[in-house]
């Protein structure tokens, strides 16, 4: 069974997000979403359970997306979830060159059981990002064209 982990921080997780995850779930038996809980980011807008549960009911329709929250390395968590690879998206040269460096140091640490596989977002979801959507959505701005409708009604829930 090809199971995938797709990690990230998803605060909140977007149409960019979602593109990704529908095509990995095309492509493997399932994918396991890792909400992340990164040190080195600020306090984000949803908490990491907010996050987890959102993306929960986005996928409670299909079989084979899990959604879990983790702590730490993502590549600790492929290996404790058995995932023989890691899911990114890539959308720009500067993706590229962390993507690059993070997936020879994630080889390295699991002596090379876990691999990384980089797929691309549609164009009209190139250069959507949750800092962008969070950014905008500040603004007062319609954000519907970037996430999910029960994304943009927990955001103008949590606004309130
Ligand atoms: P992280 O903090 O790990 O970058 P994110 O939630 O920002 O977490 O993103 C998780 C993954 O999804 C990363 O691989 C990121 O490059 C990818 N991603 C985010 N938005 C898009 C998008 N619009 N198109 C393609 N990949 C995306």
């Amino acid at each position: 069974m090809s199971r995938v982990l797709y990690p990230g921080s998803f605060d909140p997780i977007t149409k960019g997000h979602m593109n990704i995850i529908e095509q990995a779930s095309d492509l493997f038996d399932e994918v396991l979403v890792a909400v992340l809980c990164n040190p080195n980011k600020m306090q984000g807008m949803f908490s990491i359970d907010e996050r987890v549960a959102i993306i929960e009911k986005l996928y409670e329709n299909i079989q084979n997306v899990r959604v879990i929250s983790a702590s730490g390395a993502a590549v600790d968590v492929a290996i404790a979830y058995e995932c023989g690879a890691i899911v990114r998206g890539l959308r720009s040269l500067s993706d590229y060159d962390y993507e690059v460096g993070m997936q020879q140091i994630n080889k390295e640490i699991s002596n090379g059981s876990v691999n990384t596989v980089c797929l691309f977002a549609d164009k009209e979801y190139q250069f959507v990002s949750s800092s962008m959507v969070k950014e905008v959505f500040s603004l007062g701005k319609d954000i519907s064209r970037y996430v999910a409708p029960d994304v943009r009604k927990q955001m103008i829930l949590k606004r309130r």
